[in-house]
């Protein structure tokens, strides 16, 4: 009975020990796919996070440039059927920004979208002109359209300058706009009445690109026009700043 008793108990002994030693097994089978599980989506993340880092490298840039596309949101600026000066400003830019960037300069828009940067006109025009100072721009550069009461026959672009040091800059912008043959140059005109140009703390430069009840009509309702006309004005400002 004893004996019987004590090969019973050994018996339990040996399967508390294979059950243990599979216990063990299986806890070590869990342990190695859980740490490589880990590792697997751990290095998902890593070459996420080098990835950008790489691509993001920051751009050894020239010189920082602000570029104004007039008015925005309710202030619609002059317009004629559905052409409005806001739309007409705001692609110009967009075309400029582009081609500066190709040239390592940077270009920041004081708008990038339809809208206002304030519902005061005065405090808008202000905030635009405070963003040449925040970010150390070298230039200040204006886009606008002229308008016209009456029905006229006046057309073409002119520029409007701050003071004697933003004139070389006006000359090139007029220069490049000038070879597209769009309308004819009106050539540089005082802008020291103007907000934009008068309150900024850097040279700058005011676009009008030329009067929208007229001729001119023809390109300022042309996306692809207004494209070309931005890559003239970026031209102009890669010229001053190399
Ligand atoms: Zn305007």
């Amino acid at each position: 009975m004893a004996a019987k008793k004590k090969k019973k108990l050994k018996l339990r002994v040996d399967r508390v020990i294979i059950a243990a030693v599979a216990c063990l097994i299986i806890l070590f089978g869990l342990y190695k796919g859980i740490s490589f599980a880990v590792s697997h989506v751990m290095s998902l993340f890593e070459t996420e996070a080098i990835t950008p880092q790489k691509n993001d490298k920051p751009k050894n840039y020239k010189a920082t440039v602000i570029v104004d596309p007039g008015h925005g949101g309710y202030d619609v600026g002059a317009n004629i059927d559905e052409l409005y000066e806001k739309d007409i400003s705001l692609t110009t830019a967009k075309a400029v920004a582009k081609e500066l960037d190709k040239a390592d300069i940077k270009a920041i828009l004081t708008r990038d979208k339809d809208e206002a940067l304030h519902d005061n006109k005065i405090t808008d025009l202000k905030l635009r002109c405070d963003m040449s100072k925040e970010n150390q721009a070298k230039y200040f550069v204006s886009i606008h359209v002229n308008d016209y009461d009456k029905t006229t026959n006046i057309s073409g672009f002119e520029i409007y300058t701050k003071n004697k040091a933003s004139e070389a800059l006006a000359t090139s912008i007029g220069n490049h706009i000038e070879k597209l043959n769009y309308s004819k140059n009106r050539g540089m005109q005082d802008g020291n009445s103007l907000a934009v140009l008068r309150d900024n703390s850097v040279s700058s430069v005011l676009i009008e690109l030329g009067y929208i009840r007229g001729k001119d009509f023809d390109y300022l309702n042309d996306n692809q026009k207004l494209e070309k006309i931005g890559q003239a004005i970026a031209q102009g400002i890669i010229e001053n700043i190399n």
